[in-house]
């Protein structure tokens, strides 16, 4: 199947889990609910808005970027006179919240497993790890059989606290790979987009195979990300000036670890700037003048967004290793 526009993936079926909003909104019995949707469900919004009516409960759609559920918007529901969150599309990550939060991740109703049986096809790998992003995890004990069933080794890590679930991959959490890696040969991973496996492939060093459960296989390997990410890092160090970047959403701040970052790039003569904001757009940077760019809320930033343009953009591990205090290799993500 050909690849999806964003404004296209909220056509395909999700479990909006409809009956538990209800419960959870009679439980609550607030008057008016803030819900967030992330990109690509915001066309859900007239199912919701109808489970809403039924209940009686006025819906304000909190339009601020939703990439995760870092990214939690109870302080926005609140000031708009809020008293309960539906956080849509992400898994609980255990943040606190100033409101009570239901947490629907909208799973995908999508089988990836004829998607996955062709992908098998000339497969040179034996024993595989299995992971995939929350929107597909209800499908994830039925590959595993499945995978059984045509002789692989099957292994489902753990994650390291921030994603929930056994073999759920977030891209600031890929425990579920890092955990099985010893174990196994290369990654079978099931999900749409190419962060998530790029991630496991740079954190593990094996080759992923990334599977769309709506059709089509990718082959990624860490070489080609590391060469890049190598060629970031070499170009950051005759850089003199850094822009430190924080940001204010509640699961990406981390304000201790900008403090070090700046503390370690001043040690070795570089001047510094911090830069506090809600939403961090790379698009943004070059109005602040600085050579380079460290990132130290969500790593897809410097991974991902920063990609097709121009900027100097490292991870805190990156930064490190630029200051020679230690390889690019094992590369860590968070
Ligand atoms: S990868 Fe980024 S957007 Fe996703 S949960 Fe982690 S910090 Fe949030």
């Amino acid at each position: 199947m050909e690849k999806l526009a964003l404004h296209e993936l909220w056509m395909l079926p999700y479990d909006l889990e409809e009956e538990r909003a209800k419960e959870f909104l009679r439980r609550r019995g607030a008057g008016r609910v803030g819900v967030q949707l992330p990109p690509g469900l915001g066309g859900c919004w007239p199912e919701i808005g109808a489970t809403l009516e039924e209940c009686g409960v006025e819906g304000i759609l909190v339009g601020s970027s939703c990439y995760g559920a870092c990214d939690l918007a109870d302080e926005e529901a609140l000031k708009a006179g809020c008293g309960a969150l539906l956080h849509y599309g992400h898994s609980d990550m255990g943040l606190p919240s100033r409101l009570p939060v239901l947490y629907v991740e909208a799973r995908m109703r999508v089988d990836p497993s004829p998607a996955v049986e062709d992908a098998l096809h000339g497969l040179g790998y034996k024993r595989l790890g299995l992971t995939t992003t929350v929107q597909h995890l209800s499908y994830l004990e039925n590959l595993r059989k499945l995978l059984l069933s045509r002789g692989f080794e099957v292994h489902i890590g753990k994650p390291s606290g921030r994603a929930k679930y056994l073999g759920q991959i977030l891209g600031c959490d890929v425990g579920s790979a890092t955990s099985v890696a010893e174990k196994v040969e290369a990654f079978l991973h099931v999900g749409t987009g190419s962060f998530h496996p790029l991630g496991v492939a740079a954190a593990t060093g094996k080759t992923v195979i990334s599977v769309n459960p709506l059709g089509g296989r990718t082959v990624l390997s860490a070489a080609e990300f590391l060469r890049w990410r190598r060629g970031v890092v070499a170009k950051a160090l005759s850089c003199r000036t850094f822009g430190i970047l924080l940001s204010t959403k509640k699961g990406q701040w981390r304000p201790e670890l900008a403090r070090r970052v700046e503390k370690e790039l001043r040690k070795e003569g570089r001047k510094t700037m911090m830069l506090v904001q809600d939403e961090i757009r790379v698009g943004d940077l070059k109005d602040f003048g600085m050579e380079a760019y460290v990132c130290t809320a969500c790593p897809r930033i410097a991974l991902d967004d920063a990609r097709s343009t121009g900027e100097i953009l490292l991870t805190p591990f990156e930064t490190e290793v630029m200051l020679g205090k230690r390889g690019l290799e094992p590369y860590l993500l968070f």
